[in-house]
């Protein structure tokens, strides 16, 4: 399932994970994330930390027939970082 990093202030996708094979790296870590952005949001400037347990989302996959409008909250996991 994919997992996608966004920042915790402004929501801008940091990093998205869509499946096994994507790059030679796997799936970064939170801090592995942020040691390879920098320690700031590239989009608010925010200071990025590792994610609390409580701001991690995980929601059920759903199938690809859904209206593009409905596209961007087709997403699988969540972390803000
Ligand atoms: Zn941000």
């Amino acid at each position: 399932m994919p997992v996608i990093y966004r920042c915790g202030s402004c929501n801008h996708v940091l990093y998205e994970f869509l499946r096994v094979g994507q790059d030679s790296y796997g799936l970064p870590t939170p801090s592995e994330l942020i040691a390879k952005l920098g320690s700031n949001c590239p989009h608010c400037g925010k200071k990025l930390k590792t994610p609390a347990l409580e701001s991690i989302k995980i929601s059920p996959h759903r199938p690809r027939r859904t209206s593009p409008s409905e596209a961007s909250r087709r997403r699988s996991g969540e972390g803000a970082v």
